[in-house]
């Protein structure tokens, strides 16, 4: 082995930093289409008065919107490689109502040659949303907020374009592989987006504020506006305010492993039922064994249970 060598510079600080220095906090005066399906309109409200307070996503996040940024362009190249027409790439849209301000950006309309195009939103995801998203109510279900905003995105692309159909061309960031669903325009959504951005406006110039969402750490916790909001919280008699940076790093670091042990048990449930009543199966590197075991006589549960135990080869 040759002798470890004090390396000449620094790499990956150096690619962090530049892109930290891309994340900017841009004015906000219009209701964008792109947050319209957001769960509280009183971040909505705050996104229009009180954008530069908001709190900028971190360099991690961003590497993720770089990915998918180029997922988008990749996905382009792809569908203009099968033979479709691109059109209107990146169109900017101003709703035909201008007292409700909403403006948008459209990813692109879709055309197959017969003269007819078709509003198409590109969303790169995840392996494990990518496999969950099949149908436009599985958007609605979604435990992630920034999901469940899509279809109204992609609504009032459709009013503002006057059509009645469009595309969700999605793409596996892992894998890379598409997967489209069709979305027909639902009015009754469509039209309580228009009203809900009327409201907005009002309350932005009435300067006030409406209520929040009752908390909820999947919304609140990703609210880039929490730290105005979270004082109007009625925190409870007898609460105290603990200062400890310490602490509170590992709340943050435990909320951020959270997501990741949620699909961790998501992920271990659904390759155990896989594999039950299976025993010494090699996946690649991993060796599957399972045996049923014989509870204990005094559990209310079924008499024994399939113990299915995962090993990977040359881990220690
Ligand atoms: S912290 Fe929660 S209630 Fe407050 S604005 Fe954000 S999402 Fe709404």
């Amino acid at each position: 082995m040759p002798e470890a060598q004090t390396p000449p510079f620094s790499v990956v600080g150096r690619v962090r930093d530049a892109m930290e220095r891309r994340i900017k906090v841009y004015p906000y005066h219009t209701n964008r289409a792109s947050e319209l399906g957001h769960d509280c309109e009183r971040y909505l409200v705050y996104k229009r008065t009180a954008w530069e307070k908001q709190t900028p996503h971190g360099v991690d996040s961003e590497f993720i919107f770089e990915a998918g940024r180029r997922i988008e362009d990749e996905a382009i190249a792809e569908l203009q490689a099968a033979g479709f027409q691109i059109l209107e790439q990146q169109r900017s849209f101003k709703y035909p109502d201008e007292n409700l301000n909403i403006t948008g950006h459209l990813d692109l309309k879709i055309a197959n040659g017969d003269g007819k195009a078709y509003p198409c939103e590109i969303k790169g995801l995840n392996q494990w949303d990518f496999a969950k998203l099949n149908s436009i109510e599985d958007f609605f279900a979604s435990t992630k907020p920034w999901v469940r905003k899509y279809p109204a995105q992609l609504y009032l692309y459709l009013l503002m374009s006057n059509s009645d159909l469009g595309l969700f061309y999605l793409k596996d960031k892992q894998s890379h592989r598409p997967k489209e669903i069709w979305v027909p325009l639902d009015y009754e959504y469509a039209e309580g987006l228009l009203q809900k951005a009327a409201r907005i406006n009002q309350y932005v110039a009435d300067n006030a504020l409406p209520e929040g969402i009752p908390f909820d750490d999947k919304v609140c916790g990703w609210c880039s506006f929490m730290h105005l909001c979270v004082p109007d919280r009625d925190l409870g008699d007898g609460a105290q305010l603990i200062d400890d940076p310490d602490f509170e790093e590992k709340l943050v670091r435990r909320a951020e492993l959270e997501a990741a042990k949620k699909e961790y048990d998501a992920l271990d449930k659904q390759i155990k039922s896989q594999v039950k009543e299976k025993d010494n199966l090699i996946v690649g590197d991993f060796v599957i064994a399972g045996q049923w075991v014989e509870r204990k006589a005094y559990s209310v549960e079924a008499a024994r249970y399939w113990k299915t135990s995962i090993t990977r080869m040359g881990a220690k």
